[in-house]
């Protein structure tokens, strides 16, 4: 028995052997469940051909439970967003009130006042001198300890 036809899609026969339970080894089971995997066209077909005991009706429809909860739960995650929105602006507000933001722009404008950083530039080369001879001292220290050891190891 052929399973493929022509197009690469089921045949017939191979559709209903595999639906009826029909012999078929294991590697044709296989194959077959395989492509109804991933082709819609044989899997309609496969499901036309099912006999209709086979397709299960539930019980009882969901649709009528199903879309209250559904509304129920997002109407939840809103009211848990805008509480969390609430809280942000509620914290915000309360820190405005106590002038929390107020100390941080006088903080932030005293550190950019002209006359300081007209302070700051004027001392730097000063600064930067400085430095440059305390590095220069501690070198010459360091190059002297390395001499003396050179010269005791001699
Ligand atoms: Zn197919």
């Amino acid at each position: 028995m052929n399973t493929f036809d022509s197009g690469g899609h089921l045949t017939d026969a191979a559709l209903q052997a595999f639906l009826s339970g029909g012999p078929l080894t294991e590697l044709e089971r296989l194959e077959i469940a395989e492509h109804l995997d991933f082709c819609d066209a044989c899997l309609l077909r496969s499901m036309e051909r099912m006999p209709c005991e086979v397709l299960l009706t539930p019980a009882h429809s969901c649709q009528r439970t199903l879309w209250p909860r559904i509304h129920r739960r997002s109407a939840r995650e809103l009211a848990g967003r805008i509480a969390t929105a609430a809280a942000a602006i509620a914290i915000a507000a309360s820190l405005w009130c106590f002038n929390v933001f107020g100390g941080l722009v006088t903080g932030s404008a005293a550190l950019s006042d002209s006359a300081l950083s007209a302070l700051r530039q004027a001392d730097f080369p000063q600064q930067a001198q400085q430095f440059d001879r305390t590095l220069d001292a501690r070198f010459a220290r360091l190059s002297a300890l390395f001499e003396f050891g050179e010269e005791a190891a001699d």
